[in-house]
């Protein structure tokens, strides 16, 4: 069987490296030939309007699936030309769009901050009365990492605020003065089984993920964030890997974004879980049994962003993995991950503690 995936990125490449041992095989679709999927698997390079390209694409795989999910939901329609889609294209289409996101959460009952659509100058003055100072102004398609985001700290910040984004949809919604973010992993197989990964606890520098400590141990947190994630997965009838994101205020989850894939968060399983996110998802496309999302003692994942350290230099930390996704570096690019594996979850921390002054030293972390 040959999952066909839009997206040639790290995500697919480690879809892929998960999927060659269960016996199937990889075709990605990508706009660039270089890609971290390209090296290991077949890639067709086009633009995604090629209908002579996105025919062979549809004529040489069995399902279709996407990497990436700024993809258009048009585009993998036609590229997938009847063939099953998974997952399902009305979960991207929510996740594509901030304010669909938001009423998706409103719906299912999952807390999130107080927001509000903005298409207009007036509209943005509306949103931050009813709302108020601090917030942030959002695109709501095509963001990624805080990309397409204005902080508004005081009435100042809105006229330049509205300059810089305003020629798209937006959405405005509350700061949230969290203590920290978290996020819930989880797969849902055609047959309606789910397997939920243990609560991540993230740590961002600038907007990117840096840092995951997982699991997190917060039984009561945990608890929410799998009802959270289980409602969108049965909600959507899903097949695939979904994940939510959560800012954690006074002991409550907020949730801030879904994604429709395997997430940065969930590197860790690769060594850290009994089964990946990644296999978990590539299960669950091809129509198979999940495995067991059971950890395997405690893991922390460290993102190796802009340019890749010489992995001779830590290799030899014992229980240290290292994952390099032959990117070209360029400032502030996802180009590997390192994850370290631990019987206890301090131990874990401390060694985290000592990799990051290595490896991140903008991001301290609090004994
Ligand atoms: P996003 O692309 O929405 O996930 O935003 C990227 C990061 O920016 C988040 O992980 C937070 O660290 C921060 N952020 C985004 N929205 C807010 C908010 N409303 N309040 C506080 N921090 C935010």
């Amino acid at each position: 069987m040959t999952i066909g995936i839009v997206g040639g990125g790290q995500l697919g490449r480690m879809l892929a490296l998960a999927g060659y041992p269960l016996g199937l095989d990889f075709l990605f679709f990508d706009r660039s030939p270089g890609t971290p999927a390209g090296r290991i698997a077949p890639l067709l390079a086009g633009k995604f309007d090629d209908e002579a390209l996105l025919a062979e694409f549809a004529r040489r795989s069995d399902i279709i699936s996407f990497d990436w999910e700024n993809i258009s939901v048009a585009t993998l329609r036609r590229a997938a030309r009847g063939r099953r889609i998974a997952p399902p294209l009305k979960a991207l289409a929510v996740a594509q769009d901030r304010l669909a996101e938001k009423h998706c959460f409103e719906r299912l009952s999952i807390p999130t901050n107080r927001y509000a659509p903005v298409d207009s100058r007036a509209s943005l003055l509306q949103a931050v009365a009813r709302i108020g100072l601090p917030g942030v102004l959002k695109t709501r398609r095509f963001g990624y990492d805080g990309k397409g985001q204005y902080l508004l700290s005081t009435a100042a910040d809105i006229a330049p605020a509205w300059d810089a984004l305003g020629s798209a949809p937006l959405l405005y919604e509350e700061w949230v003065p969290f203590d920290y973010e978290v996020s819930i992993i989880g797969a849902r197989a055609r047959s309606g089984e789910i397997a939920v990964y243990p609560l991540n606890r993230n740590y961002h520098v600038d907007g990117v993920l840096r840092l995951t400590l997982a699991p997190w141990q917060a039984p009561q947190l945990a608890r929410a964030a799998r009802r959270s994630l289980i409602s969108v997965l049965d909600h959507f009838r899903y097949v695939g890997v979904l994940t939510i994101e959560f800012f954690v205020r006074r002991g409550r989850l907020l949730a801030n974004e879904m994604a429709p894939r395997v997430h940065n968060s969930g590197h860790w399983t690769i060594e850290g879980a009994v089964t990946s996110q990644f296999e978990n998802h590539v299960r669950a496309i091809a129509g198979l049994p999940l495995g067991a999302s059971t950890p395997r003692g405690h893991s922390a994942m460290i993102n190796l962003i802009g340019s890749m350290p010489d992995a001779r230099r830590f290799l030899a930390e014992p229980g240290l993995h290292w994952h390099d996704y032959r990117k070209e570096p360029r400032h502030g690019r996802k180009l590997g991950h390192c994850t370290l594996n631990e019987a206890t979850a301090s131990r874990r921390t401390a060694r985290a503690r000592q990799l990051l002054a290595r490896l991140c030293p903008q991001l301290a972390l609090r004994p």
